[in-house]
């Protein structure tokens, strides 16, 4: 993992030498992609624009790729990955997916002016999921976890708590539904917080929900959240020490129960069951329930 993390600071900082670079200081009379051979090799031409370039980051999981034509640099790219995170999208995983491509890149950039090494994309495209699949696997394992897409309700007198975050520019809405083992809805809470930060959001959320099974007097709990980080952090599966509050609020409250979990599972469930709760007018109906105190 070093070695990738100088070659992203050497692009972030101007450093590498590309032919763009190399031509302002020596003359050469050729400055186009080696790879391609179009255009001038410049940061951008050999990472995002470049044939070679488009071809690996289309293979990506997420399917995301660079829009050329728009001027983009590299800075606005990683700004873009960063934002995915508002679309449910583990960023850490992007970013260590990006930390590879651009490392393929440079080496089979380097093996085509040294070795005059013809490029493969399917080799490439290859090694790059095979390293992402193998550092992926170090660094996010969580084999206790089991991450399902489809919602299931919980056992008789259980109660499940989908928690769900919006982040805005400046706030958040969290939004909390208890179900019981009909699926009926036995509870629910929204709350807006005036900070904006998804994985705060996501913790904050899931010390909601706890709060929120504790006043309905449930002793077997099941909190489910789409956020990998936080899931891993209250099952002190992994350690952040910016969740450091929030993991201890859970612990403090879950001792008062008879069984408690934390699962993960997509949560486009609570959207849509606040959604239709709103349209439907139902919020009298359901008990509405005691702001949460906050821990922190
Ligand atoms: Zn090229």
């Amino acid at each position: 993992m070093e070695h990738h993390k100088v070659l992203w600071w050497s692009i972030l900082s101007n450093a590498l030498p590309v032919r763009s670079v190399i031509k302002k200081r020596f003359h050469i009379k050729d400055a186009s992609c080696f790879l391609c051979g179009m255009g001038e090799e410049t940061l951008e031409q050999l990472f995002l624009s470049c044939d070679v370039a488009l071809h690996v980051w289309r293979a990506s999981p997420w399917g995301i790729y660079p829009v050329c034509d728009t001027g983009i640099r590299m800075w606005d790219w990683i700004k873009f990955i960063w934002n995915l995170k508002h679309r449910e999208i583990d960023t850490h995983e992007v970013f260590l997916y990006a930390l590879i491509v651009v490392d393929s890149l440079w080496r089979t950039q380097n093996e085509k002016v040294y070795n005059n090494r013809h490029v493969d994309m399917n080799k490439c495209i290859d090694n790059i999921c095979n390293s992402f699949a193998d550092l992926h696997a170090s660094l996010f394992a969580s084999p206790a976890l089991c991450w399902k897409d489809v919602w299931s309700p919980p056992p008789m007198d259980w109660i499940k708590l989908n928690c769900d975050v919006k982040v805005e520019l400046q706030s958040m809405c969290i939004a909390v539904v208890a179900r019981d083992y009909l699926s009926r809805v036995v509870g629910a809470h929204t709350s807006l917080l005036d900070f904006s930060d998804a994985l705060c959001g996501e913790a904050t959320t899931c010390c909601l929900a706890v709060s929120v099974a504790m006043d309905l007097g449930y002793k077997f709990v099941i909190v489910e959240s789409d956020s990998r980080v936080v899931i891993n952090a209250l099952n002190g599966m992994d350690s952040q020490w910016t969740l450091e509050n929030y993991v201890s609020f859970c612990n403090s409250y879950s001792s008062r129960f008879s069984s408690y979990k934390m699962t993960g599972n997509k949560t486009q469930h609570v959207e849509a069951t606040l959604a239709s709760i709103h349209t439907r007018n139902l919020w009298p109906e359901i008990e509405l329930l005691v702001p949460l105190s906050p821990p922190f």
